[in-house]
Parts: structure tokens; C-alpha cells; sequence
């Protein structure tokens, strides 16, 4: 995809503060972090978003979200993190190119069930 920013990011056509990256996927720090530390996990090949994704997509997925844990602790993450996929208009997504936020403060984001008592 050509306009795509994160493909561009991909390309190194725009900047960002890449912290990891192989053939599979590639990972850099939200330019808006909501916590001291939020990155993305991408992969390089554009897919729109987790509703897109099929059985040959498989790999990449398993490499993203075992990239999650390894980055997060060598981003100092301590005693665990959020992890995060926004998908399509109705989840909230803003770039339609799949993408794992991986966040380090829970006292940012709201609980997922809020209980009545
Ligand atoms: P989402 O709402 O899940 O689509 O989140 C998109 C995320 O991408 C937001 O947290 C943005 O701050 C982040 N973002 C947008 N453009 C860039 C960029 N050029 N570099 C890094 N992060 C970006
Ligand atoms: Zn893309």
C-alpha cells in the first residue's frame, strides 16, 4: 500500500524509533505514547487489520506476539504490560495496518469489564 504510513514506516520513507525488526515484522515507539512506554508491533506486510488475517498469515502473527513479551521486558516493562489490537471502525482502529499496541501502564487504560460492585 503506498499511503499507508505504517508501510511507509516499513519502507523507511517516514521516521519513527524502530526497536526491532526482521523479515517478518517490525516494531517502534507510538509517536503518541499514553504510557512511558508504548510501542507497535507491525507486521511488513500490509494487512488492513486482524479482520483481514488468514491461515498464511499465521507465522507472522506468532512471531508478533512472541516479540510482545521479549520487547516489552527489554523496554522495561515490569510485572507485565497491556496489550492491545484495535480493530476496524467499531474497535477503534485509526491506521488500517495491523498493528499490537503494547503498553506499560495499566493506570492508563480503563479496566476491560467494569464490575458493579
Ligand atoms: P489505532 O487507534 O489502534 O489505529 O492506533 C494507531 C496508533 O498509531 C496511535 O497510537 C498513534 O499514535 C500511532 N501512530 C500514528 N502514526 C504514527 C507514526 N508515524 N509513528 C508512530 N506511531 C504512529
Ligand atoms: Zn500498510
Amino acid at each position: 500500500m503506498s499511503d499507508c504510513i505504517f508501510c511507509k514506516i516499513v519502507r523507511k520513507e517516514i521516521p519513527a524509533k524502530i526497536i526491532y525488526e526482521d523479515q517478518y515484522c517490525i516494531a517502534f515507539h507510538d509517536i503518541n505514547p499514553a504510557a512511558p512506554v508504548h510501542f507497535l508491533i507491525i507486521p511488513k506486510v500490509h494487512i488492513v487489520s486482524l479482520y483481514e488475517v488468514d491461515d498464511a498469515h499465521q507465522l507472522t502473527l506468532g512471531k508478533m506476539l512472541g516479540l510482545a513479551p521479549k520487547l516489552a521486558k527489554q523496554q522495561g516493562c515490569e510485572n507485565g504490560f497491556r496489550t492491545i489490537i484495535n480493530t476496524g471502525e467499531v474497535g477503534g482502529q485509526e491506521v488500517f495496518h495491523l498493528h499490537i499496541h503494547v503498553i506499560s501502564s495499566n493506570n492508563v487504560l480503563p479496566a476491560m469489564i467494569h464490575r458493579s460492585q
